[in-house]
């Protein structure tokens, strides 16, 4: 409440939005946005902003949902921003008449391409722009309209094929022409793929749950509490939807057309639209499992290491299979297919499984190592031509001949699951589990999870509330045991590349250390936390090279937390690849930004003797670990460290 829109902020959107939403509106609400860290504030303003649009121009609410978290179609159908940075500097320059070195140079000095061109934009607004405004039409030299603006963000991010690149600079060039003020800046943002102004998109859901509530016939509640509340629940509503049904083509049509009250009956988990998978805590010792499971009913299962597999049939009979991150990997996968065929009850139509597909040594009968997984092709593959076969290790049942099951106790989707497949040796198997609270009983378990090739044990909840299906969510209700974690540090880390050291000796010609970062989802930089020469192979180290020579960049990126005199990498990257790391120990250091300000006020955390254990290709730079995950692994080892001295450690 002591957050409320400012009245001018609140004409402006009034002003400017009568029939229609010009982008103008939607850059100028991203100004207001990208100029506080309030929270409840930023919610406000995108509320009023959602309320306007709702009541004036409903028919841009889905144009404006998307621009606002930067995508263009749901996760899963990969239509993706993401323009590389040579083309939005090529763009640029014709679009301004500028020369294109110095673009670069302008882009080296401010480190945001955004800023270049609305700078370029407003130096040079003479004969280039006109131009090309006239050679692009009417459409172009006009106001902008995030209608329009959103179909010509598609058509580039759907542009492939030969000449591509020319249409792409051309159309950038065609949006360019018509933008002003701090049009261009966001445009550019866009199109790199990152808008950076603070917005998260649990915000925008709620804003959009908080604007259907003031849309609503019936007046909100006198009383302040009351109104928090109803503000709360339909702020968990929409969360709770989106989570099952990832997917506003659908969502902002049926809030549109029928409200908020009826959206969860309308929008639910469907058979080929992704889930967002539920996530496991790591914990250090099987104390701790036992502390927080004790007088409960739970679960052992081993924690096969290999890719989540979320496989769908849908009511049409067409199977369809997403990775962590709800990629389509169903072309990577044909063999898989078959499996699935041979493992389903006659009485199974449509389902979602939550399944670990594993590298399977046909002849010994058993798992392979990850590293095996991982060679295996990930386009184009023809099923007579696979080389490593996998197992299909199924552990929940989340969506059955069309009822969801998520608020089924994870006991009865068990069981369910058991009646709806039948295991099929070697090539769909239920994950392996024992029930046990006894310590000596579950070490074993863990001695024998490792000696499968497993990476230890995932503890679940069976019974009650606490026993659903959390999606997208790193419940406390899953809890995650590595052998290493007993040992050492407590889980590995899934960092970012964000630069490189030229090799010497032995290294020349490939990079000889990377600079990692994690990510600070509260202001979205990445805040470096070590350098790693350790853990590559030959092989690694020339595959690394190669595949990072597409994301090279000229200067680190403004949202680059690191100490300037330090360690300055000779080569910089966009955020793209993630590496999971392991490492002995985190320290306290004067030169890494990892989680500064949540242990030390100035100083970060750094990892001590990190090595490199894999790429995460299923995770995107956003899902690296956190600093707050950091922050709490650093304390957790002091924890640790008190209690082994203590000799109160019984592992
Ligand atoms: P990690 O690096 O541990 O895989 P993550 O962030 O990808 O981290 P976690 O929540 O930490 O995911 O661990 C859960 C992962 O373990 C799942 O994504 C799944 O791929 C895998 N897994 C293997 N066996 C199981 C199982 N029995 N139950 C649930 N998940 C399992």
């Amino acid at each position: 409440p002591s957050y409320t829109t400012p009245d001018e902020v609140l004409t402006t959107f009034a002003e400017l939005i009568t029939d229609t939403v010009p982008y103008a509106a939607l850059c100028y609400m991203f100004e207001q946005v990208e100029a506080t860290t309030k929270r409840l504030l930023i919610l406000d303003m995108l509320t009023q902003f959602f309320y306007r649009v709702i009541t004036h121009a409903p028919q841009d609410l889905l144009h404006c949902v998307y621009l606002c978290i930067n995508r263009l179609a749901p996760q899963y159908e990969g239509v993706e921003l993401g323009v590389g940075e040579s083309l939005l500097i090529k763009a640029v320059a014709e679009a301004t008449g500028r020369n294109a070195t110095k673009v670069k140079s302008d882009l080296a000095k401010l480190g945001d391409i955004g800023l270049v061109a609305k700078e370029s934009r407003s130096n040079q607004r003479t004969v280039a722009f006109a131009m090309t405004a006239k050679h692009f039409g009417s459409s172009a030299s006009r106001q902008l309209k995030v209608g329009y603006v959103f179909k010509t963000l598609k058509q580039i991010a759907t542009t492939s094929g030969h000449a591509s690149m020319k249409l792409k600079v051309d159309r950038i060039k065609g949006l360019l022409a018509g933008c002003q003020n701090s049009e261009a800046k966001y445009l550019m943002r866009s199109l790199e793929g990152k808008l950076r102004i603070g917005l998260a998109e649990q915000t925008v859901l709620a804003a959009l749950a908080h604007a259907f509530v003031h849309h609503r016939s019936e007046p909100l509640p006198e009383d302040l509490e009351d109104r928090v509340q109803v503000l709360q629940e339909a702020a968990a509503t929409v969360k709770s939807v989106y989570n099952e049904l990832p997917n506003y083509d659908k969502i902002v049509p049926t809030l549109l057309d029928q409200g908020l009250d009826i959206l969860p009956q309308v929008c639910k988990l469907t058979a080929g639209i992704p889930v967002k998978p539920m996530l496991a805590h790591p914990t250090k010792a099987i104390s701790e499992v036992l502390d927080r499971f004790e007088g409960h009913t739970f679960t052992c299962e081993y924690k096969y290491d290999g890719e989540r597999a979320q496989i769908h049939r849908l009511e049409t009979g067409e199977t369809m299979i997403f990775s962590r991150n709800a990629e389509d990997m169903t072309a990577k996968y044909p063999d898989v297919v078959d499996k699935i065929n041979r493992a389903v009850q006659s009485t199974t139509q449509s389902f979602i499984l939550d399944c670990e597909a594993v590298a399977w040594d046909r002849v010994q009968d058993k798992i392979l190592p990850f590293q095996v997984l991982s060679t295996r092709k990930r386009k184009d593959v023809k099923e007579s031509e696979i080389t490593v076969q996998v197992c299909i290790f199924a552990f929940d049942l989340l969506f059955l001949n069309g009822q969801s099951l998520l608020r089924t106790p994870l006991e009865d989707r068990q069981k369910i699951l058991g009646d709806a497949f039948q295991r099929v040796q070697g090539d769909f198997e239920f994950a392996k589990a024992v029930r046990t609270s006894e310590v000596e009983e579950i070490q074993t378990f863990l001695d024998e999870s490792i000696h499968d090739n497993c990476e230890g044990l995932m503890v679940k909840m069976l019974d009650g509330d606490e026993a659903s299906y959390e999606p997208s969510k790193r419940s406390r209700n899953w809890l995650k045991v590595k052998k290493d974690y007993i040992m050492g540090l407590g889980d590995s880390l899934d960092l970012v590349v964000v630069g490189a050291y030229l090799g010497r000796g032995k290294r020349t010609g490939v990079y000889g250390g990377y600079l990692l970062a994690c990510y600070n989802p509260d202001n979205e930089h990445y805040e470096t936390i070590c350098k790693i020469g350790t853990g590559f192979s030959e092989v690694d180290l020339a595959s690394h090279r190669d595949l990072l020579q597409e994301s090279i960049i000229a200067q680190p990126r403004s949202y680059y937390e690191f100490s300037d005199a330090a360690n300055k990498p000779d080569v910089w990257f966009d955020p793209k690849m993630v590496w999971e790391v392991k490492a002995a120990d985190l320290s306290i250091s004067p030169v890494y930004k990892a989680a500064v300000g949540r242990v030390d006020s100035t100083k970060g955390i750094s990892l001590r003797f990190p090595r490199f254990i894999r790429i995460r290709d299923d995770k995107s730079p956003e899902d690296a670990t956190n600093s707050d995950q950091v922050a709490d692994m650093y304390h957790g080892q002091k924890i640790n460290a008190v209690k082994a001295n203590d000799g109160s450690d019984d592992d």
